[in-house]
């Protein structure tokens, strides 16, 4: 039995859309057999608008590097209703080993970084996101329990996304300004509950290598879109699950060379260089190690600005000259 509200989430599956329904995630009729008003809707629901790549970045610089860090810990077995203990123990790394090396790497850098916490993980690790907060950096929301987002219900996602948001307010002191929905996966119905949030940015699409305005249902939202992407990601590289077929597949060394490579684009067409991380992935040894290199290697290059994800958003909100930023 499906319930709208309270905290039991209901499953979008069992609230099948009609047959029009653009934003339905796959049911009913096999996409041959749908007519233009439906494959233009699905298509139209969530879109890039305009480019928000400014001219040149804080202070002239050429090139932007943000970095974030997703802080799934036990939630990347939780979310999949497993509790065993095996498993979450290889989360449990990232705040016992991945977030520490972390910051203290940054630290040594002098760097600010962004990221991303499901409200699961603020509550089990309160002090982690204090010293998170306390040492410049920028705590975004990453779902309730890194739920799947697109299997929900509008209601359920509503009430998920609220409560991560006051847990986040709660243990931080600080009010989220952006999301990264976990997974990266952006449902339907996510756009609208970002806008009543009072969000500044979503950071969970692919449509760009640099910032642009999300359009919702043709309409300019206002919202700024950092783009990620898996290329620009350390989990399809080095990611492993004893049960699937995810395995570590590429060396340290091969990891930085792409990222790198995607650093050098990035500079070379002055834009944006965003990079998506784990802790529990990136915070080993041969890991840290390899990115400590990456950051050595950017920091060596002039007029490159290293900034949190809203201090990006912010900063192409204000030199967006056109549209609804003015
Ligand atoms: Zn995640």
């Amino acid at each position: 039995m499906r319930r709208r509200s309270g905290h039991h989430v209901a499953r979008r599956a069992e609230a099948r859309p009609p047959a029009h329904h653009a934003a339905g995630n796959g049911v009913g009729e096999p996409a041959w057999a749908w007519d233009e008003p439906r494959w233009r809707a699905a298509v139209n629901k969530v879109r890039a608008g305009r480019s928000l790549k400014p001219a040149c970045w804080k202070n002239g610089a050429r090139a932007c590097v943000a970095l974030s860090f997703d802080s799934d810990h036990e939630t990347s077995t939780l979310r999949e209703g497993s509790t065993s203990p095996g498993r979450l123990a290889q989360g449990e790394y990232g705040a016992r080993v991945g977030v520490p090396r972390i910051l203290d790497l940054l630290r040594r850098h002098d760097l600010r970084a962004s990221f991303f916490v499901p409200g699961v993980i603020a509550r089990l690790h309160p002090d982690e996101q204090r010293r998170v907060v306390a040492e410049g950096h920028e705590i975004g929301m990453h779902g309730w329990i890194h739920e799947g987002t697109s299997e929900l219900t509008e209601s359920s996602e509503r009430d998920l996304m609220r409560r991560a948001f006051d847990t986040l307010t709660k243990t931080t002191g600080r009010t989220p300004v952006g999301i990264r929905v976990p997974s990266w996966d952006f449902s339907a119905t996510t756009l609208p509950l970002i806008r009543e949030l009072g969000l500044s940015y979503d950071s969970s699409l692919m449509a760009d290598d640099e910032p642009y305005e999300l359009v919702g249902d043709g309409e300019p939202t206002g919202i700024v879109e950092l783009p990620v992407e898996w290329i620009k990601d350390d989990a399809p590289y080095l990611g492993m699950n004893r049960a699937t077929a995810i395995r570590p597949y590429t060396a340290p060394s091969a990891v930085g060379e792409i990222f790198r490579a995607e650093f050098e684009g990035a500079l070379a067409e002055g834009g944006l260089f965003l990079l998506t991380m784990h802790p529990h992935i990136i915070g080993h040894r041969s890991r840290i190690a390899m990115l400590d290199e990456l950051i050595r290697y950017m920091k060596g290059v002039p007029d490159v600005w290293f900034a949190t994800h809203e201090e990006v958003a912010r900063y192409c909100k204000a030199v967006a000259h056109d549209g609804p930023f003015v």
